[in-house]
Protein backbone atom coordinates (compact mmCIF):
# COMPACT_ATOMS: atom_id res chain seq x y z
CA UNK A 1 0.00 0.00 0.00
CA UNK A 2 1.48 3.24 -1.40
CA UNK A 3 1.38 6.82 -0.19
CA UNK A 4 1.21 8.35 -3.10
CA UNK A 5 1.52 12.46 -3.06
CA UNK A 6 0.87 14.63 -5.55
CA UNK A 7 1.79 18.25 -6.20
CA UNK A 8 -1.74 19.56 -7.36
CA UNK A 9 -0.07 22.72 -8.93
CA UNK A 10 -2.98 25.72 -9.02
CA UNK A 11 -3.76 29.03 -10.85
CA UNK A 12 -6.36 31.10 -9.38
CA UNK A 13 -9.34 28.65 -8.66
CA UNK A 14 -8.42 26.04 -10.65
CA UNK A 15 -5.78 23.30 -11.13
CA UNK A 16 -3.25 23.96 -14.44
CA UNK A 17 -3.25 21.03 -16.74
CA UNK A 18 0.06 19.89 -15.56
CA UNK A 19 -1.22 19.54 -12.29
CA UNK A 20 -4.25 17.70 -13.12
CA UNK A 21 -1.97 15.36 -15.41
CA UNK A 22 -0.29 14.30 -12.11
CA UNK A 23 -3.02 13.33 -10.45
CA UNK A 24 -4.66 11.58 -13.16
CA UNK A 25 -1.02 9.77 -13.25
CA UNK A 26 -0.84 9.04 -9.63
CA UNK A 27 -4.39 7.48 -9.34
CA UNK A 28 -3.19 5.13 -11.86
CA UNK A 29 -0.48 4.02 -10.06
CA UNK A 30 -2.57 3.69 -6.89
CA UNK A 31 -5.26 1.49 -8.97
CA UNK A 32 -2.31 -0.64 -10.23
CA UNK A 33 -0.30 -1.10 -6.77
CA UNK A 34 -3.03 -0.48 -4.07
CA UNK A 35 -2.48 2.65 -2.78
CA UNK A 36 -3.82 6.61 -1.69
CA UNK A 37 -3.25 9.40 -3.74
CA UNK A 38 -2.94 12.94 -1.44
CA UNK A 39 -2.67 15.99 -2.95
CA UNK A 40 -0.88 18.95 -2.05
CA UNK A 41 -1.86 22.49 -2.71
CA UNK A 42 0.36 25.17 -2.19
CA UNK A 43 -0.56 28.75 -1.54
CA UNK A 44 -4.39 28.39 -2.13
CA UNK A 45 -6.59 30.13 0.25
CA UNK A 46 -10.36 28.82 -1.81
CA UNK A 47 -11.17 25.18 -1.29
CA UNK A 48 -12.01 24.95 -5.33
CA UNK A 49 -8.88 23.85 -6.78
CA UNK A 50 -8.55 21.43 -3.51
CA UNK A 51 -12.50 19.68 -4.37
CA UNK A 52 -11.08 19.79 -8.02
CA UNK A 53 -7.98 17.99 -7.04
CA UNK A 54 -10.11 15.08 -5.22
CA UNK A 55 -12.49 15.00 -8.25
CA UNK A 56 -9.43 13.98 -10.01
CA UNK A 57 -8.64 11.10 -7.53
CA UNK A 58 -7.33 12.28 -4.89
CA UNK A 59 -8.52 10.90 -1.34
CA UNK A 60 -7.09 13.87 0.85
CA UNK A 61 -6.17 17.15 -0.27
CA UNK A 62 -3.29 19.20 1.79
CA UNK A 63 -4.17 22.76 1.23
CA UNK A 64 -1.19 24.64 2.71
CA UNK A 65 -2.41 28.09 2.72
CA UNK A 66 0.35 30.46 3.16
CA UNK A 67 0.60 34.47 0.96
CA UNK A 68 4.25 33.74 0.52
CA UNK A 69 3.99 30.04 -1.48
CA UNK A 70 1.44 32.23 -3.65
CA UNK A 71 4.25 33.03 -5.90
CA UNK A 72 6.25 30.04 -7.57
CA UNK A 73 9.92 30.38 -5.55
CA UNK A 74 11.88 27.51 -6.23
CA UNK A 75 13.45 27.43 -2.25
CA UNK A 76 9.94 27.67 -0.80
CA UNK A 77 8.51 25.21 -2.89
CA UNK A 78 10.97 22.78 -2.23
CA UNK A 79 11.10 23.35 1.43
CA UNK A 80 7.39 23.32 1.91
CA UNK A 81 6.63 19.98 -0.63
CA UNK A 82 9.80 18.48 1.29
CA UNK A 83 8.08 19.12 4.58
CA UNK A 84 5.30 17.49 3.43
CA UNK A 85 6.18 14.37 2.03
CA UNK A 86 8.33 13.57 5.70
CA UNK A 87 5.10 14.68 7.53
CA UNK A 88 2.80 12.12 5.94
CA UNK A 89 5.16 9.93 5.55
CA UNK A 90 4.67 9.48 1.40
CA UNK A 91 6.61 6.86 -0.60
CA UNK A 92 7.16 8.70 -3.90
CA UNK A 93 5.94 12.35 -5.44
CA UNK A 94 4.41 13.05 -8.29
CA UNK A 95 4.88 16.36 -10.27
CA UNK A 96 3.70 17.31 -14.00
CA UNK A 97 7.57 17.82 -15.60
CA UNK A 98 6.66 20.90 -17.08
CA UNK A 99 8.99 23.98 -16.30
CA UNK A 100 8.20 24.12 -12.88
CA UNK A 101 8.67 20.61 -12.23
CA UNK A 102 11.97 20.88 -14.33
CA UNK A 103 13.31 22.97 -11.61
CA UNK A 104 11.82 20.88 -8.57
CA UNK A 105 12.36 17.13 -9.23
CA UNK A 106 16.25 16.99 -9.19
CA UNK A 107 15.78 19.28 -5.87
CA UNK A 108 13.27 17.62 -3.94
CA UNK A 109 15.27 14.04 -4.41
CA UNK A 110 17.95 15.32 -3.40
CA UNK A 111 16.48 16.54 -0.52
CA UNK A 112 14.75 13.81 0.60
CA UNK A 113 17.51 11.12 -0.38
CA UNK A 114 14.85 9.70 -2.87
CA UNK A 115 15.19 8.47 -6.73
CA UNK A 116 14.07 10.69 -9.10
CA UNK A 117 13.20 9.89 -12.59
CA UNK A 118 11.82 12.14 -15.32
CA UNK A 119 9.59 12.22 -18.53
CA UNK A 120 7.51 9.51 -17.48
CA UNK A 121 5.04 8.63 -19.93
CA UNK A 122 3.91 5.20 -18.70
CA UNK A 123 5.00 2.38 -16.07
CA UNK A 124 4.54 -1.31 -15.26
CA UNK A 125 4.20 -2.90 -12.29
CA UNK A 126 4.95 -6.30 -10.64
CA UNK A 127 4.53 -7.70 -7.19
CA UNK A 128 4.04 -4.04 -6.47
CA UNK A 129 7.42 -3.39 -7.99
CA UNK A 130 7.28 -0.66 -10.70
CA UNK A 131 9.21 -0.74 -13.51
CA UNK A 132 8.71 3.75 -14.97
CA UNK A 133 8.94 4.03 -18.87
CA UNK A 134 10.31 6.93 -20.34
CA UNK A 135 11.09 7.82 -24.27
CA UNK A 136 15.08 7.92 -24.98
CA UNK A 137 17.35 8.55 -28.00
CA UNK A 138 15.17 12.14 -28.29
CA UNK A 139 11.91 9.57 -28.66
CA UNK A 140 12.92 6.95 -30.51
CA UNK A 141 12.99 4.38 -28.32
CA UNK A 142 11.52 4.00 -24.87
CA UNK A 143 13.66 2.87 -21.84
CA UNK A 144 11.99 1.17 -18.83
CA UNK A 145 13.49 1.49 -15.31
CA UNK A 146 13.86 0.68 -11.80
CA UNK A 147 14.82 2.79 -9.03
CA UNK A 148 16.84 1.82 -6.08
CA UNK A 149 15.99 4.25 -3.20
CA UNK A 150 12.95 3.74 -1.07
CA UNK A 151 11.33 7.13 -1.89
CA UNK A 152 11.28 8.44 -5.53
CA UNK A 153 9.58 11.74 -6.98
CA UNK A 154 8.53 11.20 -10.29
CA UNK A 155 8.37 13.95 -12.80
CA UNK A 156 5.39 13.16 -15.82
CA UNK A 157 5.85 14.21 -19.54
CA UNK A 158 3.70 16.67 -20.55
CA UNK A 159 0.33 15.74 -21.89
CA UNK A 160 1.19 11.98 -21.88
CA UNK A 161 -1.47 11.59 -20.32
CA UNK A 162 -5.32 10.65 -21.34
CA UNK A 163 -7.86 13.08 -20.23
CA UNK A 164 -9.78 11.91 -17.60
CA UNK A 165 -13.40 12.83 -16.57
CA UNK A 166 -13.34 14.16 -13.11
CA UNK A 167 -15.47 12.82 -10.58
CA UNK A 168 -17.53 16.11 -8.70
CA UNK A 169 -19.50 13.59 -6.20
CA UNK A 170 -16.12 11.61 -5.10
CA UNK A 171 -15.81 11.73 -1.48
CA UNK A 172 -12.57 13.07 -0.05
CA UNK A 173 -11.29 15.22 2.91
CA UNK A 174 -9.31 18.95 2.74
CA UNK A 175 -6.81 19.23 5.38
CA UNK A 176 -5.14 22.40 5.99
CA UNK A 177 -1.59 22.25 6.65
CA UNK A 178 0.59 24.60 8.46
CA UNK A 179 3.86 25.56 6.69
CA UNK A 180 5.71 28.41 8.18
CA UNK A 181 7.15 29.83 5.31
CA UNK A 182 9.69 32.86 5.50
CA UNK A 183 11.06 35.22 3.36
CA UNK A 184 14.85 33.97 5.04
CA UNK A 185 14.18 30.32 3.07
CA UNK A 186 14.21 32.40 -0.39
CA UNK A 187 17.71 32.30 -1.46
CA UNK A 188 17.71 33.55 -5.14
CA UNK A 189 15.00 36.68 -5.15
CA UNK A 190 13.38 37.62 -8.35
CA UNK A 191 13.89 41.29 -8.27
CA UNK A 192 12.78 42.32 -11.94
CA UNK A 193 9.67 40.92 -14.11
CA UNK A 194 10.21 41.37 -18.35
CA UNK A 195 7.36 40.49 -20.61
CA UNK A 196 8.74 38.22 -23.11
CA UNK A 197 6.38 36.07 -24.44
CA UNK A 198 4.79 37.13 -28.20
CA UNK A 199 1.04 35.80 -27.05
CA UNK A 200 -0.50 35.15 -23.63
CA UNK A 201 -1.21 31.50 -24.82
CA UNK A 202 1.24 29.03 -23.35
CA UNK A 203 2.94 26.60 -25.55
CA UNK A 204 2.05 23.62 -23.67
CA UNK A 205 -1.99 24.30 -24.17
CA UNK A 206 -1.88 25.81 -27.27
CA UNK A 207 -4.03 24.23 -29.96
CA UNK A 208 -2.29 25.79 -33.03
CA UNK A 209 1.33 27.06 -32.90
CA UNK A 210 3.75 28.58 -36.03
CA UNK A 211 7.23 27.64 -35.29
CA UNK A 212 9.90 29.39 -36.80
CA UNK A 213 13.76 28.40 -37.35
CA UNK A 214 17.48 29.80 -38.38
CA UNK A 215 15.59 29.74 -41.93
CA UNK A 216 13.27 32.62 -41.15
CA UNK A 217 17.16 34.76 -41.03
CA UNK A 218 15.70 36.84 -38.57
CA UNK A 219 13.45 38.71 -35.95
CA UNK A 220 11.38 39.84 -38.76
CA UNK A 221 9.87 36.62 -39.97
CA UNK A 222 8.65 35.99 -36.68
CA UNK A 223 6.63 39.29 -36.91
CA UNK A 224 5.19 37.46 -40.60
CA UNK A 225 4.19 33.99 -38.24
CA UNK A 226 2.54 36.38 -34.98
CA UNK A 227 0.19 37.76 -38.16
CA UNK A 228 -0.26 34.30 -39.02
CA UNK A 229 -0.84 33.38 -35.42
CA UNK A 230 -3.57 35.86 -35.36
CA UNK A 231 -5.58 34.81 -37.91
CA UNK A 232 -5.68 31.01 -37.23
CA UNK A 233 -6.35 31.77 -33.46
CA UNK A 234 -2.92 30.31 -32.55
CA UNK A 235 0.94 31.05 -30.87
CA UNK A 236 3.95 30.99 -32.27
CA UNK A 237 6.91 29.00 -31.08
CA UNK A 238 10.71 28.97 -31.93
CA UNK A 239 13.44 26.10 -32.99
CA UNK A 240 16.54 26.65 -30.43
CA UNK A 241 18.49 28.39 -32.81
CA UNK A 242 16.07 30.89 -33.65
CA UNK A 243 15.53 31.76 -29.65
CA UNK A 244 19.85 31.45 -29.64
CA UNK A 245 20.28 33.88 -31.98
CA UNK A 246 17.92 36.08 -30.13
CA UNK A 247 15.55 36.92 -32.46
CA UNK A 248 12.88 35.42 -29.94
CA UNK A 249 12.35 34.95 -26.07
CA UNK A 250 13.94 31.69 -25.25
CA UNK A 251 10.21 30.56 -23.69
CA UNK A 252 8.95 30.32 -26.58
CA UNK A 253 11.72 27.18 -27.54
CA UNK A 254 9.79 23.94 -28.44
CA UNK A 255 11.85 20.38 -28.10
CA UNK A 256 13.70 18.40 -25.69
CA UNK A 257 15.39 21.70 -23.59
CA UNK A 258 12.05 23.74 -24.34
CA UNK A 259 7.98 23.25 -24.51
CA UNK A 260 6.71 19.63 -25.03
CA UNK A 261 3.39 20.64 -26.86
CA UNK A 262 0.49 18.39 -28.18
CA UNK A 263 -1.01 20.89 -30.60
CA UNK A 264 -3.86 19.64 -33.52
CA UNK A 265 -1.57 22.20 -35.69
CA UNK A 266 1.98 22.40 -36.27
CA UNK A 267 3.58 24.46 -38.53
CA UNK A 268 7.41 24.19 -39.32
CA UNK A 269 8.66 26.96 -40.77
CA UNK A 270 12.33 27.15 -41.99
CA UNK A 271 12.97 24.39 -39.07
CA UNK A 272 15.33 21.34 -40.59
CA UNK A 273 13.93 18.87 -37.58
CA UNK A 274 16.63 18.10 -35.29
CA UNK A 275 16.03 14.70 -33.17
CA UNK A 276 15.65 17.43 -30.10
CA UNK A 277 13.25 19.74 -31.79
CA UNK A 278 11.13 16.66 -32.83
CA UNK A 279 11.23 15.37 -29.21
CA UNK A 280 9.10 18.04 -28.38
CA UNK A 281 5.99 17.85 -30.72
CA UNK A 282 5.44 13.62 -31.14
CA UNK A 283 1.97 14.09 -29.36
CA UNK A 284 1.21 17.29 -32.39
CA UNK A 285 -1.53 15.61 -34.45
CA UNK A 286 -1.29 17.24 -37.58
CA UNK A 287 2.84 19.03 -38.59
CA UNK A 288 3.08 21.07 -41.69
CA UNK A 289 6.65 21.82 -42.81
CA UNK A 290 7.70 24.60 -44.88
CA UNK A 291 11.36 24.24 -45.41
CA UNK A 292 13.45 24.84 -48.90
CA UNK A 293 15.58 21.96 -48.31
CA UNK A 294 13.36 18.83 -49.54
CA UNK A 295 15.94 16.14 -47.70
CA UNK A 296 15.30 18.12 -44.54
CA UNK A 297 14.43 15.75 -41.65
CA UNK A 298 10.86 17.60 -40.33
CA UNK A 299 9.78 15.92 -43.83
CA UNK A 300 10.24 12.79 -42.61
CA UNK A 301 7.72 13.84 -39.44
CA UNK A 302 5.59 15.86 -41.38
CA UNK A 303 1.87 14.98 -42.56
CA UNK A 304 2.21 17.72 -44.59
CA UNK A 305 5.55 19.13 -46.58
CA UNK A 306 5.85 22.24 -48.40
CA UNK A 307 9.12 22.97 -50.48
CA UNK A 308 9.45 26.17 -50.46
CA UNK A 309 10.33 29.77 -49.22
CA UNK A 310 8.15 30.79 -46.28
CA UNK A 311 8.78 34.14 -47.92
CA UNK A 312 6.77 32.92 -50.72
CA UNK A 313 4.24 30.80 -48.76
CA UNK A 314 3.62 32.32 -45.39
CA UNK A 315 2.20 36.33 -47.14
CA UNK A 316 -0.24 34.06 -49.51
CA UNK A 317 -1.46 32.06 -47.00
CA UNK A 318 -1.72 35.15 -44.69
CA UNK A 319 -3.39 36.84 -47.46
CA UNK A 320 -5.83 33.93 -48.56
CA UNK A 321 -7.00 33.50 -44.70
CA UNK A 322 -7.66 37.79 -44.73
CA UNK A 323 -9.68 37.01 -47.06
CA UNK A 324 -12.24 33.83 -45.70
P1 LIG B 1 18.69 24.67 -38.82
O1 LIG B 1 18.99 23.30 -38.45
O2 LIG B 1 19.81 25.55 -39.27
O3 LIG B 1 17.58 24.62 -39.97
C1 LIG B 1 17.12 25.72 -40.69
C2 LIG B 1 16.22 25.18 -41.79
O4 LIG B 1 15.63 26.27 -42.49
C3 LIG B 1 16.96 24.34 -42.84
O5 LIG B 1 16.32 23.07 -42.95
C4 LIG B 1 16.80 25.15 -44.13
O6 LIG B 1 16.64 24.31 -45.28
C5 LIG B 1 15.53 25.93 -43.86
N1 LIG B 1 15.44 27.20 -44.60
C6 LIG B 1 16.44 28.07 -44.88
N2 LIG B 1 15.92 29.15 -45.54
C7 LIG B 1 14.60 28.93 -45.66
C8 LIG B 1 13.54 29.68 -46.26
N3 LIG B 1 13.75 30.88 -46.81
N4 LIG B 1 12.28 29.15 -46.24
C9 LIG B 1 12.04 27.93 -45.67
N5 LIG B 1 13.02 27.18 -45.11
C10 LIG B 1 14.28 27.67 -45.10
N6 LIG B 1 16.64 22.52 -30.76
C11 LIG B 1 15.35 22.84 -30.61
O7 LIG B 1 14.71 23.35 -31.53
N7 LIG B 1 14.74 22.63 -29.40
C12 LIG B 1 15.36 22.08 -28.33
O8 LIG B 1 14.76 21.91 -27.25
C13 LIG B 1 16.73 21.72 -28.48
N8 LIG B 1 17.42 21.14 -27.45
C14 LIG B 1 18.71 20.77 -27.66
C15 LIG B 1 19.39 20.10 -26.62
C16 LIG B 1 20.69 19.70 -26.82
C17 LIG B 1 21.40 18.97 -25.71
C18 LIG B 1 21.34 19.94 -28.06
C19 LIG B 1 22.75 19.48 -28.28
C20 LIG B 1 20.68 20.61 -29.07
C21 LIG B 1 19.37 21.03 -28.89
N9 LIG B 1 18.68 21.70 -29.91
C22 LIG B 1 17.36 21.99 -29.73
C23 LIG B 1 19.34 22.18 -31.13
C24 LIG B 1 19.12 21.28 -32.33
O9 LIG B 1 20.09 20.26 -32.34
C25 LIG B 1 19.24 22.10 -33.65
O10 LIG B 1 20.49 22.72 -33.69
C26 LIG B 1 18.16 23.16 -33.82
O11 LIG B 1 16.88 22.60 -33.61
C27 LIG B 1 18.22 23.72 -35.25
O12 LIG B 1 17.30 24.75 -35.39
P2 LIG B 1 16.69 25.09 -36.80
O13 LIG B 1 15.97 23.90 -37.35
O14 LIG B 1 15.93 26.36 -36.65
O15 LIG B 1 17.98 25.46 -37.64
Amino acid sequence: MSNILVFAHQQGDSLTPGGREALVFGSRVASSIGGEVRAVLLGTTSEQSAKEAISYGASIAYNVQNPLLTEYDVDLYVNCLSHVFQQTNADMMIVSFDRMGKDLVGRLATRLNASAITEVVDFKSDDEKLTWIRPIYGDKAFGEYQTTRPKVIVGIRQKSQKAAVPDEHRFGKIIPFEYAASEEEIVTKLVVKIQAALSDVRLEDARIIISGGRGLSGPEGFTELQNLANLLGGTVGASRAACDAGWVPSNLQVGQTGAVVAPDLYIAVGISGASQHLAGITSAKTVVAINTDAEAPIFKRANIGVIADYKTVIPALTDKLKKV
